[in-house]
């Protein structure tokens, strides 16, 4: 059994400055040290690093695609592969993995931690044996997330807690495996229609819209301008937002009719869209807007980018949003709706 682990920053491998915590720490030097006298050995595992390492909150679309392109640099020579990531946007990277590597057929794990490794109270040794241990397994599918005991799926996670070291959780579906002697495994039931050889990601202009009580049409009109490609409005609950506020639908309405897919998305971390279950949905539930069903945020914004950098638009795109590619939703939907 070969493991690759691609290093690509954040707070584990991170050392003190005097302009606060940036990636230093001899990350190669410490798993071989942490790996010592257990059953692994240094043979078993490779390791490349990725220049340059960043904090997560630089991470973009592209560092995205450069995570999957080491990834299928070593396909052939390991069976299983450790992702190693800072917290703030691994779970987006997560939700991009999981639709970019439908096809990938081997295992990939994200961690990190909350505590850079070295730190007598940081939680890097528990996360980075635990994801080995799931490589090990056998039992670990797809693209999944390892952090604080859960190993969760990779398109269903959100980051939930700056601080506590259960810093993830996956809202809508329950984790594929919690630690404990023996670990335990649940069933996983995820279905998705896969993409065949995607092309990269690139980045795109994809609006982000929070709903807050007391927002105006012109603040939402000039969060929109110019057109982006794509919107993702943050709604309360089921997919509400303020409708009596003058002009705020016709807002998203508009853009709809300029053929801009919108995205209803809830501010909830444990949603299930159901645009116009409501009256205060029902006008932008008219107009042509797509609800996110019970995909995280940050499933709902990878999946838009990968669907973008597809060369998908407007209604083609939007199409897409209620069917699962990688598991990302709980839908029985799985016509094909690819053109
Ligand atoms: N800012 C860090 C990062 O995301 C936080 C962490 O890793 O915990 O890279």
């Amino acid at each position: 059994m070969k493991i690759h682990i691609t290093y690509t920053g954040g707070t584990i491998g991170m050392i003190s400055t005097p302009h606060g915590l940036t990636p230093g720490a001899d990350m190669r030097g410490w798993l071989n040290r942490l790996i010592e006298g257990t059953q692994v050995s240094q043979e078993q595992v490779s390791f490349t690093e990725l220049n340059p390492l960043i904090d997560s909150s630089n991470a973009t679309p592209e560092s995205w695609q450069a995570i999957i392109d080491d990834l299928w640099a070593a396909h052939d020579e390991s069976d299983a592969f450790i992702v190693l990531h800072g917290t703030d946007t691994m779970s987006y990277t997560a939700a991009a993995l999981s639709f970019a590597m439908t096809e990938f057929g081997k295992p990939i794990i994200l961690t990190g931690s909350q505590l850079p490794l070295g730190l007598i109270e940081s939680d890097a040794t528990a996360n980075v044996t635990g994801a080995i241990n799931a490589a090990l397994s056998m039992e670990a599918q797809g693209v999944t997330l390892f952090f604080g005991h859960h190993l969760f799926s990779g398109s269903r996670v959100t980051k939930n807690s700056s601080w506590a070291f259960e810093a993830f959780k996956s809202p809508s579906m329950s984790p594929h495996a919690l630690t404990g002697a023996p670990w335990r495994w649940f069933p996983v039931t995820q279905t998705g229609e896969g993409w065949p050889k995607p092309n990269p990601y690139t980045r795109h202009d994809v609006a982000v819209v929070d709903m807050v009580p007391g927002i105006s049409a012109a603040r939402v009109k000039a969060a929109v301008t110019p057109e982006p490609e794509a919107v993702i409005l943050r709604s309360y609950g089921v997919g509400n937002i303020p409708a009596n506020e003058p002009g705020l639908v016709d807002v998203f309405a508009k853009l709809i009719e300029h053929d801009v897919p919108v995205i209803i998305c809830s501010q909830c971390q444990q949603a299930v869209v159901l645009v116009g279950h409501y009256e205060t949905g029902d006008a932008i539930a008219q107009a042509g807007a797509v609800g996110a069903e019970d995909m995280t945020f940050e499933a709902t914004y990878a999946k838009t980018m990968f669907l973008l950098s597809q060369g998908l638009k407007g209604k083609k795109l939007a199409a897409w949003i209620p069917h699962p590619i990688a598991g990302e939703l709980t839908s029985t939907k799985l016509t094909s709706t690819k053109q």
